[in-house]
């Protein structure tokens, strides 16, 4: 018989506890998995919590560009992934070929890759970048270089106009769960919640960011909607931060833009594949080391960029 919740979290308890592990999870995943984790963050702070952490294992729970990172950031850890096929559909929109074609046509331009990307991707890169400071990332680089954005075109749209410079995107490159909400969403959000604020995460389509009152991070969604001194929001993110927007903000609505902003590959993740993978201490997310050596330079750059 499967076991029930409280004894799966009992049995976690103890072998995070004996492993000297430390459970990380990103805002997508489901709520009790959120409830249980050591760290809840972005995939900014993901990376910053796996370079500092003193645990000998880390369990990722999010996709596997996540884990990755971790794995990448800590090489000395042991770096376990719930569910190997938690993957991210946007990361595996542009393949090795593609980006070396990219590179070739623009040869001079710097790589700024985005961390929903594959090692092997961020090892042909100049830096890295998350939603949270792409656009910092961006300025940073010299004026009088050209510069390849990848994979995802709406952040790079996002970010070119906040950081005033033109950037070569990738057409093919973006997050299914955020490209589902359309411009007509809006419409309909703002008919029927017209004082409520619209906050967007910057994967959302241009014409959908382009109309926000807020564009940002998660982390960004999370300080504005505790800040601001509106008392309704429409949220244009995946529908996993709305548990925690409702508890930090009790006198405040939130309304998701739609119900269908759901990142199924975040979901596969579960109380039993955690209590599984910590037993069991695998899967281990491993990075060939040829790859590793290349992919860690342009996070650790990324991670001295100041936003
Ligand atoms: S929400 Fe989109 S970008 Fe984020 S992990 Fe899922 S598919 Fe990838």
């Amino acid at each position: 018989m499967p076991l029930s919740s409280v004894e799966l979290v009992a049995r976690i308890n103890v072998w995070r506890r004996e492993k000297n592990a430390v459970i990380m999870a990103h805002h997508y995943v489901r709520e009790e998995v959120q409830d249980i984790a050591d760290c809840v963050a972005d995939s900014l702070q993901l990376a910053q919590e796996a370079a500092k952490t003193s645990a000998d294992v880390i369990v990722l729970c999010g996709v596997h560009f996540m884990a990755e990172t971790a794995a990448l950031i800590s090489p000395d850890k042991k770096v376990l992934s719930p569910d190997l096929n938690a993957g991210c559909a946007m990361a595996n929109m542009l393949t090795e070929e593609e980006l070396c074609d990219l590179r070739a046509e623009h040869p001079r331009a710097l790589v700024v890759t985005y961390v929903n990307s594959t090692a092997a991707i961020k090892a042909q890169s100049d830096i890295c970048c998350t939603s949270a400071n792409a656009v910092a990332v961006v300025k940073s680089l010299p004026a009088d270089r050209e510069i390849i954005f990848i994979p995802d075109r709406n952040l790079g749209a996002y970010v070119a106009k906040r950081a005033g410079r033109d950037l070569i995107l990738w057409r093919d490159g973006f997050c299914p769960t955020h490209e589902r909400m359309l411009p007509t969403f809006v419409e309909t959000a703002r008919r029927e919640h017209p004082r409520a604020k619209l906050v967007v995460h910057p994967e959302t389509q241009p014409a959908v960011a382009a109309v926000a009152d807020f564009v940002g991070s998660t982390a960004g969604i999370f300080r504005y909607c505790r800040e601001s001194s509106a008392a309704e929001f429409i949220i244009g993110t995946e529908i996993g931060v709305l548990p925690r927007l409702r508890r930090e903000n009790p006198g405040k609505q939130f309304y998701p833009l739609t119900e269908t902003a759901d990142c199924p590959n975040m979901k596969l993740i579960t109380l039993a594949k955690i209590a599984r993978c910590l037993e069991r201490e695998e899967p281990v997310v491993r990075v060939k080391p040829e790859i590793a050596a290349r992919a860690r330079a342009p996070i650790e750059k990324m991670l001295k960029v100041k936003s």
